[in-house]
């Protein structure tokens, strides 16, 4: 029995109870979804039918609710430099927690935010903590997981330092975790290419962050090169990052039990990639 679990993140369209058919279509053990259209602020609440059948769904797939990494909308800005858009953030991020819970899974994953150049990293990183701090306050069972960023325009995240940083203001340090993409980690800086670049770069992780957080990972390679700041994902073994790192990471026990998503550019090769980076392990 393998302790990976690898999936994609598949599509909710028609409703959010077809993403476990979906996974399960492409033999995923794991799988990422929005659980509202990402484009839309507003969306109608999640009726007990809906709920019913996603669970049911869930269920049949063999899934377990740990293994399920939902995504928020990109129109949330949790650092948003005007007060009046935080807030608009902070109530759609409120909801999507809320959602999650009621599908009955346990994490949420979400980019921290941009300073839009307005105001410092500092401040906005401040921001990010306090609205992670207001959405903890009036939610359950949900933990809020930040994705490290590649760093393109004024997103921060892309630096270790900054999702230390931000945990560093949570207060409730039970509900929050990182997801770890492997493009953004390579396109911020981060090397993972040979043995040693892999080892250096996951000490520095475990120093400054620690693995203790890790609750997914993004497994995508990557069009643009190491320090670009670029976010262009490609398909495993075909950009930047070949094939190697993610054959330390099949076998990296670090990285075992949380969802494994792919978030690759060629949804119809999906299945034949998990098998892939199955066909890796040791
Ligand atoms: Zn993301
Ligand atoms: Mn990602
Ligand atoms: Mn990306």
């Amino acid at each position: 029995m393998s302790n990976k679990f690898v999936g994609a993140h598949v599509s909710a369209s028609g409703g959010v109870f077809n993403a476990p058919l979906n996974a399960m279509a492409i033999h995923a053990k794991a799988f990422a979804l929005f659980t509202k259209n990402q484009k839309q602020w507003a969306a109608k609440p999640l009726d007990d039918e809906t709920i019913a059948l996603f669970k049911d769904n869930l269920a049949k797939s063999g899934i377990l609710p740990k293994h399920v990494l939902p995504h928020d909308s990109y129109l949330i800005n949790l650092g948003h430099p005007e007060e009046e858009k935080r807030q608009k953030s902070l109530e759609a991020f409120i909801d999507e927690t809320r959602r999650c819970a009621q599908l009955g899974l346990d994490r949420l994953n979400f980019h921290p935010g941009s300073h839009l150049k307005q105001i410092s990293e500092e401040e906005c990183i401040d921001r990010i903590a306090s609205s992670m701090n207001e959405t903890l306050k009036v939610t359950d069972g949900v933990s809020l997981v930040i994705e490290n960023t590649a760093g393109q325009g004024s997103n921060l995240g892309w630096r270790f330092e900054h999702l230390a940083a931000i945990i560093d203001r949570i207060e409730d340090r039970s509900r929050v975790g990182v997801c770890i993409d492997t493009c953004h980690m390579f396109t911020a800086g981060y090397d993972i290419r040979t043995p040693e670049a892999y080892e250096a770069t996951w000490n520095e992780f475990e120093r400054i962050v620690g693995f203790k957080y890790l609750m997914g990972m993004h497994i995508n390679d990557s069009k643009p090169d190491l320090g670009s700041h670029v976010d262009r994902h490609d398909s495993i073994g075909k950009g930047k990052l070949g094939i190697e790192p993610f054959r330390y990471i099949m076998n990296d026990p670090r990285m075992d039990d949380i969802p494994l998503v792919l978030e690759t550019i060629d949804e119809t090769i999906w299945a034949q990639e998990i098998e892939l980076l199955y066909s890796l392990q040791a």
